[in-house]
Order: C-alpha cells, then structure tokens, then sequence
C-alpha cells in the first residue's frame, strides 16, 4: 500500500527529471536504520546489491563481475575510463549530447588520447561512419557510446555501433546511466568490456553511488591502470573481492535503499516490467502535450522511454520561468532543456509514476499554458527546421 501511485504519504512534488527522481515510500522507508559498513550485515547487502545487478544482465554473464564505487554517475564514468583504457589508449567518444562532451572532458582531464566524434544536439552516431573512423585511425582502442543520451533523450543506436566496434576488433565502453534497469542491454551479444549505471536513474533508488560491470579478465587486467586511488575499479573489486568491504566509507543508507529498490524492481518484472511502464507514461505524456499544441524534439523512432525534450512554444505570452512556477504548483518539476540552437524543456517518464500521473501532468500543462495566456504551444519555425535535419 505504502508504494502505491501516487505515493499519498507525502505532499512532495513529482520530480518528473532523470535522477534523482521520485522514489517509493518504502525506498525512504529503508534508509531509517544505521549500519556499521565493516559489519557483516552489511558485507553480506554488498555481496548481494553485485550479485543482483550481474543478474539483470542475463544468465551468461558470469564472465562479468559488478564493482559499485562511491559517488554520482559521472565517477563511475570516470572510475571506467581510468580504469580500462591504458595509458597509452585512445578512446572514440560518440557524443550527441552533454554526457558524451563530458565524458570527453573527463578523458582530457586523464591525459588519455581521444577521438570526439560530436554530432551535436541530438543527432544519432551511425554503425557506418564509427567504422570509418575506426578503420582510418588504428591508434583507437576503445570507443564509448552513450546509450540514452539524457540530454535529448535520444536513445542511441548501440547495437549497430557495438557490432562494428567488434568487427574492427576494438573495445566496447557503454554510459548506460539512464538507460539500465529499464532498457535491454545484454554485455555478452554487445561483446561489451564495462558499462556504468548508478542508483538514482532506471532502478530507482536515492544517489549515492554507481556501479561498473566489467568482465572478470578487464577487471583483471586494469591493475595498475588508474590515475586516481579512489576511482580505481580494480583496487575497488579487490578488496571487496578479499574483504566484503568497500575501501573507503561506503554509502550505507543509500545501499540499503537500493536493495528496496531492487525488490521493486523485480516485483514489478524486471526490466522488462520497468520498460513497458514508463513506455505507457512517455505514449500517454507524448500524446497528451502533442494534443495541447506542444512537438517533440526527436521524430518517434528516436524518442526514448526515458525523458522526452519538447519544443518551447513561439507564443510571446510563454516563458519557460513561469511555465516551470506553474507546472511546479501544480506538483511537478520538470527539467529545462539542454539544446544549444533553441528553446526547450524536458519531461521525464522514469521515477514511481504511472500513466495516471502522467495524464495529471499534461492536465497541468494545459493549465498552465491558459494561466500564462498562451494561445498556441506550436514551436517556431526554426525548431522545426532544426528537427528536419534528422531525417533517416
Ligand atoms: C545521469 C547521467 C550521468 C551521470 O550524471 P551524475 O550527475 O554524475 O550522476 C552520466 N551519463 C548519463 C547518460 C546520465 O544520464
């Protein structure tokens, strides 16, 4: 009862943003009690939080081992790129969005080499144009995709990239932050060498930390790669391996919160379960604003199940500021854009939501648009013209 949608024992707003979103009462709930990290309670929560999340990757992926580290996604990122990419590597980053462009930063910031490839916005990275970038530079070792790239929410097309990465005999890396949990991501069919997800996105627990999946013989073989004592993922599973422990204060509340999540999780189906629940809210929330004049970034084939990126209206009357106040009154916090070219807001599918509180979301949207006098959501030309540019 306490985990029903929507949530009724709290007078807290919907977080409709992609981490941190909102959680279940029984997540909160989970977090009241203290644990001593080097307690044996909390060693054999460790061993089961890696065990858990190895299993959401299928039967076969006893070759991988799940190494959670400290911190919000972006270390894991940056824990997995010190970690598997040697020093004298050189990383292909497929960016279209700002988590590609930072984990670009992160690579300069490591003094590893690095290919951006940087197709702007939000348009898709291609299985073709990778291989011509693999074929024509050698010296690339890795390449790094962004599964859903939670600034456009553009879901990406991994599989194609992962199958030419293969077949030019290069490595895998995967940011799967806002994607795992909810959308199929089988490491063993991408020939996947680590991916990275954290706490707060499609298991829905509280921040905290993340974690890397990575096969057992990289695991292995990243000794002595890392620049940073507290991101190195090998020293991590080591001593986890040896001890049950996290090096160094682990987030225990956060843990422990993410063991409800998990049963959640499962309860609900996994993630096949998770991924048709926030389908139906993104459908019913995608339609409902396109009924109230409002466009869509991304044509359907693009959109992810995940947070959808909408046009801001030409209507003078509309200012994202008071559109943001009203929606905000309403109990909704939505997300300003990320586009450099024009004007846009986000709306997030993912946290404990259903389609219900989806509909009430673009009830409050129509709301607001009245309250703010705005005649017509319909974009500016521009917009549109921007959007024509992803054709294919
Ligand atoms: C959330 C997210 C991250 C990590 O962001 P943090 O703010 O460090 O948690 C990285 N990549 C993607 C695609 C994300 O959605």
């Amino acid at each position: 009862m306490t985990d029903a949608f929507p949530n009724p024992a709290l007078g807290e707003p919907f977080l409709l943003t992609p981490g941190p979103l909102t959680t279940a009462l029984s997540v909160k709930e989970a977090m009241l009690k203290d644990w001593g990290s080097w307690d044996d309670d909390f060693r054999a929560m460790t061993r089961a939080l890696r065990d858990r999340l190895l299993a959401l990757c299928g039967p076969g992926a006893n070759h991988y081992d799940c190494v959670p580290i400290q911190g919000s996604g972006s270390y894991c990122v940056e824990a997995m790129l010190g970690s598997f990419v040697p020093r004298n590597g050189k990383v292909l980053v497929l960016a279209n969005g700002a988590y590609g462009l930072r984990a670009a930063k992160t690579l300069e910031y490591l003094g590893r080499a690095c290919h951006l490839l940087d197709k702007g916005d939000y348009l898709p990275p291609r299985g073709a144009e990778v291989a011509d970038i693999l074929a024509a530079d050698p010296a690339i070792t890795h390449v790094l995709a962004i599964h859903c790239e939670t600034s456009s929410g553009i879901l990406n097309p991994i599989e194609e990239i992962a199958e030419v990465t293969h077949a030019a005999g290069r490595k895998f890396l995967i940011d799967s932050m806002s994607a795992f949990g909810a959308l199929p991501l089988d490491p063993i069919a991408l020939n996947c060498t680590a991916f990275v997800s954290s706490a707060n996105k499609c298991i829905e627990g509280v921040p905290g930390f993340g974690f890397v999946i990575a096969r057992k013989d990289e695991i292995a073989s990243a000794k002595g790669n890392s620049h940073s004592l507290a991101l190195d993922v090998h020293a991590q599973w080591d001593t986890m391996e040896k001890t049950g422990q996290w090096r160094f204060t682990p987030p225990t509340h956060t843990v422990a919160a993410f063991m409800k999540a998990l049963d959640l999780h499962e309860a609900e189906g996994g993630a096949p379960g998770r991924l048709a629940r926030y389908t139906r809210n993104r459908d019913v929330m995608v339609e409902g604003m396109r009924a109230l004049g409002f466009e869509t970034l991304l044509a359907d084939r693009w959109l992810s199940p995940i947070i959808v990126t909408f046009f801001c209206p030409a209507d003078p009357a509309f200012r994202f500021q008071a559109f943001y106040d009203a929606m905000k009154a309403r109990g909704f916090i939505i997300y300003p854009g990320k586009l450099t070219v024009v004007d846009s807001f986000r709306v997030g599918c993912i946290g404990r939501m259903d389609d219900d509180i989806m509909r009430r979301v673009v009830a409050a949207a129509g709301e607001a648009l009245t309250e703010m006098g705005v005649a017509s959501a319909a974009p500016p030309a521009s917009a549109l013209e921007e959007r024509r540019k992803l054709a294919a």
